[in-house]
């Protein structure tokens, strides 16, 4: 088994609650990025952190990150994470992919932002935007990461349309983040305790915000960082190798169609968070 982490570096989620939902954009703050950023440095291994542009955030949190200098340590690669939604009939709307424009537009504002030419693509929603591709391929694109497929638990990169599309963990069809339910942090351990040694590739993804108190977006959820450095213990105790998204090949992986959930996994799926 190799492993695939990849952060969705997003705002905070102050605003989806209550009347805020009805100020969408000013409301929004970045307060967490520095913080998370230095604390994944401290980590040590590759992680791709893939920087929301368009949709809620706009280009605010490119421009959030260079006018406050932020530094990005070695061990990250920087990816851009597309989102689509706006904000009509007085919600978030998010049927509509962006226009080929718009892509092109963000794009070149991460470049000047960030004086990185994005690699990897994450699409916002797992919405994947296949006509985006040509446009991406054109622009150095190599790799898209959003693929939740309807069926099987770890399924392999592919090459589809010049992009290597390397598909998320998922569980009947729903995208599997540990830091978020705790079944879910069950399922990763057992698949990484159970299947390490096969020839699978490990697609583990979070949001910024999932460390982070919703009320209070400069406060630790503590519990947040014993999960995830649990599971990195755990992926360290079996000899997984961490690689970095955009060094990821096609076609030399097998597929997870399936496995027994514990029996403690279940319940806490049927239970919920
Ligand atoms: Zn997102």
């Amino acid at each position: 088994m190799k492993a695939v982490i990849v952060c969705h570096l997003e705002n905070d989620l102050r605003n989806n609650f209550g009347e805020a939902k009805k100020i969408p954009l000013e409301k929004q703050t970045f307060e967490h990025v520095p913080k998370l950023l230095n604390w994944i440095g401290t980590l040590k291994i590759p992680i791709t952190v893939s920087v929301m542009a368009g949709g809620q955030v706009g280009n605010r949190l490119l421009l959030a990150l260079k006018e406050k200098n932020v530094k990005i340590p070695n061990n990250i690669n920087l990816g851009i994470h597309f989102h689509a939604e706006n904000f009509t009939n007085s919600k978030w709307q998010y049927e509509k992919p962006l226009e080929l424009p718009a892509y092109e537009n963000y794009y070149n504002q991460f470049v000047q932002s960030l004086s990185i030419k994005p690699k990897t693509v994450v699409f916002g929603k797992w919405k994947v935007d296949r006509q985006a591709y040509p446009l991406f391929a054109k622009l150095g694109i190599t790799h898209d990461a959003s693929n939740i497929l309807p069926r099987g638990i770890i399924n392999p990169p592919a090459n589809i349309n010049g992009l290597i599309t390397v598909p998320g963990l998922s569980y009947n069809g729903q995208p599997v983040n540990p830091l978020t339910r705790l079944s879910d942090f069950l399922l990763t351990k057992k698949i990484i305790s159970r299947y390490h040694n096969k020839n699978l590739l490990l697609h583990l993804a979070f949001h910024s915000y999932d460390f982070f108190s919703p009320q209070n977006p400069t406060h630790w959820r503590g519990i947040k960082k014993i999960i995830f450095t649990d599971i990195l213990s755990q992926l360290k105790k079996h000899n997984v190798e961490i690689v970095n998204l955009e060094n990821v090949n096609s076609g030399k992986n097998e597929t997870l169609e399936k496995m027994p959930v514990p029996l403690l996994g279940r319940l806490f799926q049927l239970i919920g968070h």
